[in-house]
């Protein structure tokens, strides 16, 4: 099968159509923005996800002022708002508030825990 490869949207480095991060920038958006729970591309300054009507601006756990949910960085404070994956064998990084994993699809539990964990060590 033949791989397509695209232009990383943040770096321009040619990165496979599928992936999900860019191996050079270590970009989640290489193809622009996206929505953490349809994977629809969504817009910087959208209020919610055409896809599936998802807020796009949500407060970050650590300084709790919106943050676009399409990045993985809170827009004020620059502390990444992603928990990971409780599937060993995947492990992704999902955006805090979603509540199932778009790589495997397992339910993600214990985001909470992650999230109170991740404000202690921030201290
Ligand atoms: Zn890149
Ligand atoms: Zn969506
Ligand atoms: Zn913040
Ligand atoms: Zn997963």
């Amino acid at each position: 099968m033949a791989t397509y490869k695209q232009p990383c949207a943040q770096c321009g480095e040619l990165v496979e159509k599928d992936s999900r991060v860019c191996p050079k920038c270590g970009s989640r958006a290489p193809f622009g923005f996206r929505c953490p729970n349809c994977m629809k591309p969504v817009e910087r300054g959208g209020e919610a996800c055409p896809g599936c009507g998802r807020k796009l601006m949500v407060p970050c756990f650590y300084c709790g002022n919106p943050t676009f949910a399409g990045a993985d960085k809170c827009d004020f404070c620059g502390r990444s708002v992603m928990i990971r994956c409780e599937n060993k064998r995947c492990g992704e990084p999902q955006f805090f508030d979603v509540t199932k994993c778009m790589a495997c699809g397992k339910i993600i539990k214990k985001a909470k825990k992650q999230i109170n964990n991740m404000r202690k060590g921030a201290v």
